[in-house]
């Protein structure tokens, strides 16, 4: 049906859990820092359902109540409000970490690192083992340095923690995600362009338009990153579609979608932003058994139905 259900999955694990049927796991106690949030949200719809207990970290910056309300009433769901930057003592077996600072602690934790640590990068598509080209005092992209350093400095500390004091750790390196739950006014582009065809409001195309970007259905993340804390890998390991489109590509994909009359308007873009991105998702593909199932064409409408009912309650 075309009505993205909010609290079911939006697609089957079984191909990813190898467990024999009628093997039930011990129920697992998880954290997920930022689990109010878009991409957190979701992964906590994943774990409840595998029968994991959740413990959601939130300070409601950009997470809302409403991404987890329809899991207020399970026994095996906590919300605290709290500030990760702040000490909390939880005893629990994983720690996924979304929420942005970054906070030691310990059994396996796992961090959502970004593919803005590869910064306005020179190789293409970008490999773990590229380095990146990040402009630290600059403003790449937009005023995000401390973004991409922070990120950086947060890998950083994660292989310390790993090598130094023995926690086992996971890192995933995120690149640009779309789906239903999304911020309306975080700016993102997927983001924007969506709201603003339901609004009937001209897309704003930055630059060029030519520059591109490599967008991820919320869903393939959430598999992804729970594959990752599962195996006996490290990482990093990119996780992101590697499908390729320009920002003017984009628009015509969302005015398809949405609307066959909606308009674009041209805006100066940000100084360093990225020219391309693009995974290369070798990597996860041979150690994770892990690859992204839905395409752009395919995930669009899925979000769209959701822009569409939270600007109508607005
Ligand atoms: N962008 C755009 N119009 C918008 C918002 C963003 O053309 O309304 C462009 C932006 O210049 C960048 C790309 O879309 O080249 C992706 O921007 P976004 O902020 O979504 O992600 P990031 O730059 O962090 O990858």
């Amino acid at each position: 049906s075309s009505q993205y259900p909010d609290h079911r999955p939006l697609f089957s694990f079984a191909s990813h859990s190898r467990v024999p049927a009628g093997f039930r796991p011990p129920p697992r106690r998880v954290v997920v820092t930022g689990g109010a949030g878009f991409v957190g949200s979701h992964l906590v719809d994943r774990l409840l359902e595998q029968g994991d207990s959740v413990i959601v970290v939130d300070n409601f910056f950009t997470g809302r109540k409403a991404n987890v309300a329809h899991h207020l009433r399970n026994p095996r769901f906590e919300l605290l409000r709290h500030d990760v930057v702040e000490p909390i003592l939880l005893e629990v077996d994983r720690i996924y970490h979304l929420a942005c600072p970054a906070s030691p602690v310990h059994y396996k934790f796992l961090l959502t690192s970004t593919s803005e640590v590869y910064g306005d990068p020179l190789e293409h598509p970008q490999k773990e083992s590229y380095w990146g080209h990040v402009n630290p005092i600059g403003t790449s992209p937009s005023v995000r340095s401390c973004y991409d350093e922070g990120k950086r400095t947060a890998e950083t500390l994660t292989m310390d923690y790993h090598r130094g004091g023995g926690v086992e750790v996971r890192i995933a390196r995120i690149f640009n995600t779309y789906g239903p739950r999304m911020c309306l006014d975080d700016g993102r582009v997927v983001s924007n362009f969506v709201a603003q065809a339901l609004r009937k409001q001209p897309m704003t195309v930055y630059g060029d338009g030519k520059q591109t970007r490599s967008f991820q259905f919320v869903s393939d993340l959430v598999a992804g990153l729970m594959a990752l804390m599962e195996s006996d890998h490290i990482g990093p390991f990119n996780l992101g579609n590697p499908g390729e489109f320009t920002m003017l590509e984009l628009a015509q994909v969302v005015k398809e979608t949405i609307d066959p009359m909606a308009t674009i308007e041209f805006k100066p873009n940000t100084a360093d932003d990225p020219h391309m991105r693009k995974p290369d998702i070798t990597k996860a593909k041979q150690l994770l058994h892990w690859e992204p199932k839905v395409p752009l064409r395919e995930g669009l409408p899925l979000m769209v139905t959701d822009f569409r009912q939270r600007i109508l309650d607005e």
